[in-house]
């Protein structure tokens, strides 16, 4: 295995319907993935599945055997911080049900959105929330193989907790910078909410300053995504590698940047396999070259 594939490997979020292994994990390889996301529930609903145990067991061996670190995304629904009672306790099970499908399938790492403060409701009592109810979740944390929790920023729609690299100082300290606390950052929400990725230096600016709020260690993963929008549109509409108003450069920069050893790059990008399989074909051409 090459020394860059360690420093980064590259895949993508993968389709599971039908079989974690049987269908993620063919996708996976038809993509030419070094590392995989999915979904252990349906993004945009409440559900807690239980899985195959089966499925779990070939999915986990093959990615231990492959080297493929793999990852899930918690469903879009989740909300610590809405002004809606039912909604933070339906987070709360859908969370713990992520993390634990998380430690069957041997995923690193669960990643959850950072959510918004609704019904008009001051930012600090959506803080409190995340406190009283996302903490006890990392307190739950206690198998060897358990999952980190990764934050993941938001473009900066409406009430949003989360989407400059500083916003991160206030959602850690509500969970005491835990240490299963770690940091997925999306290149497609971080351009959006205003950190000129494609302006000189300026992902290694936007690194350098998530390292000054959060420190070293906790970035993660890396939601690798180019922008249909211009920066600061806070608006979530990803686009393929190169083809949006990021473009390649920064990813090239990305690839250079200490905060980013050891951290697997996921595409979350439109075009169906063949566009999935030329951004990973793209990202590791930059990552090699
Ligand atoms: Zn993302």
């Amino acid at each position: 295995m090459s020394s860059k594939r360690t420093r980064n490997p590259v895949g993508g979020h993968v389709p599971v319907a039908g079989g974690l292994s049987k269908v993620g994990l063919s996708y996976a390889r038809e993509m030419g993935a070094e590392t995989v996301q999915v979904f252990v529930a349906n993004p945009r609903g409440w559900a807690t599945p239980v899985g195959s145990p089966q499925q779990d067991e070939e999915f986990r061996a093959a990615c231990a055997a492959e080297q493929i670190p793999a990852w899930v995304h918690a469903p879009y629904l989740i909300n610590f911080g809405s002004h809606t009672e039912a909604t933070v306790e339906k987070s709360v099970e859908s969370l713990r049900h992520s993390l634990r499908r998380g430690r069957e399938i041997g995923a690193l790492g669960v990643v959850v959105h950072t959510g918004s403060a609704t019904g008009g409701r001051d930012r600090s009592i959506a803080f409190q929330q995340v406190r009283d109810h996302m903490l006890p979740l990392l307190d739950e944390l206690t198998h060897d193989d358990d999952p980190f929790l990764l934050l993941e920023s938001t473009a900066g729609q409406g009430f949003s907790l989360c989407s400059r690299t500083w916003d991160f100082g206030p959602y850690f300290e509500a969970l005491d910078s835990h240490p299963k606390l770690g940091i997925c950052l999306d290149t497609c929400h971080i351009y959006a909410a205003g950190h000129d990725l494609a302006g000189p230096g300026g992902m290694k600016q936007t690194l350098d300053l998530l390292v000054d709020t959060v420190g070293e260690g906790r970035l993660k993963l890396i939601h690798a995504n180019d922008s249909k929008d211009v920066v600061g549109a806070h608006k979530d509409r990803h686009e393929n590698i190169g083809s949006g108003h990021i473009g390649e450069a920064p990813f090239r920069e990305l690839f250079e940047h200490p905060a980013t050893v050891g951290v697997p790059l996921i595409i979350e990008t439109p075009g169906g396999k063949a566009g999935h399989a030329a951004d990973v074909a793209r990202l590791k051409e930059l990552r090699d070259h």
